[in-house]
């Protein structure tokens, strides 16, 4: 419990409650919900059986403002079509609501006008367990808790076996730098343990949205550059973990969009080109000048 309050209270970031979400820990998902005001509904529905490759996710003319500021549509107008299986890679500039796209998706706010599907449900009609249950968090910056490697792999699924934790470390290329470790998976991680680089906490996040499984994976990509050796590892991991799931990403590395199926760029709220990375560069627009401005490693161009 002192773990649960500490993150808490240490946390104030967004994607820091979505990562608490996706951890799936019951207690947290209750305190969530009574502070962002959402609640089940009194009779949820259940979500029909899904593809076996992921989630549908439909987004149809979705209005939205924060409480705050009501006056300001952080998404106006967004409506999206995502198939089971695909990567969708959205891009944008800063404020363009990117990241209020997957708060939306779950539920810490609820749109002024529009709906989410998810597999053909109004989210809104499912229970919030359900639905944070389907979806797989990979946030920009990974919480590492103050416990050992195998237990924050571990929080990605409460219960699961130390051979899993395992497993999806080496889908997460993590595995190697753990067993580097002065304890191998005993190690004690955090601000009073080993203290990771970047590209392992990211790892590290992989690897716990790999134990959970989860049908849909939003991922909000790190910005920080990483050395070369880390980001060819981040990369792979980032592919396992889109292997068998829908996979919505926002994207800051020329590598991920120019794998996603379709890019999605986004602008005050609205999409505003939809491609790939070939047509879109060739379109000569909004998403060619962030490419040419924004992306890392940009030597993998054309
Ligand atoms: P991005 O992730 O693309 O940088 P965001 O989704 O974070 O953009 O933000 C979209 C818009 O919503 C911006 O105008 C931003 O200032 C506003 N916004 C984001 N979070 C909040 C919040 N918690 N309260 C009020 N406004 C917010
Ligand atoms: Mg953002």
């Amino acid at each position: 419990a002192s773990i649960v309050a500490g993150a808490i209270g240490a946390l104030s970031e967004v994607m820091g409650e979505a990562q608490r979400a996706a951890g799936a820990t019951e207690r947290l998902l209750e305190l969530m919900s009574v502070k962002s005001k959402i609640q089940s509904p009194v009779t949820p529905l259940a979500l029909p059986p899904r593809a076996a490759n992921g989630a549908a996710l439909t987004l149809n003319d979705v209005m939205f403002s924060y409480p705050s500021r009501p006056e300001t549509n952080s998404l106006d107008h967004v409506s999206l079509d995502i198939q089971p299986g695909e990567t969708v890679a959205v891009v944008g500039p800063s404020g363009a609501g990117k990241t209020t796209l997957f708060q939306l998706f779950l539920r810490f706010y609820d749109p002024q006008h529009g709906s989410i599907k998810l597999d053909g449900v109004d989210i809104t009609q499912l229970d919030l367990h359900t639905l944070r249950d389907a979806i797989g968090i990979v946030p920009q910056d990974t919480i590492i808790f103050s416990a050992n490697a195998m237990e924050n792999i571990r929080y990605g699924r409460a219960g699961a076996t130390d051979e899993e934790v395992i497993e999806v470390a080496k889908l997460a290329a993590a595995h190697e730098f753990i067993e580097r470790l002065p304890q191998g998976y005993q190690s004690f991680l955090g601000e009073r343990g080993v203290r990771l680089s970047g590209g392992q906490r990211q790892r590290i996040a992989i690897a716990r949205a790999l134990l959970k499984n989860p049908p849909l994976l939003l991922l909000d990509e790190a910005t920080s550059a990483l050395d070369a050796e880390s980001e060819r590892l981040v990369q792979s991991a980032l592919e396992a973990a889109m292997v068998g799931r829908t996979t919505v990403i926002i994207a800051h590395r020329l590598a991920t969009v120019q794998r996603a199926d379709r890019i999605i760029v986004m602008e005050d709220g609205k999409i505003v080109e939809t491609g790939t990375h070939a047509s879109l560069v060739a379109l000569g627009g909004i998403y060619a000048n962030l490419a040419a401005l924004q992306f890392h490693n940009v030597h993998i161009a054309h």
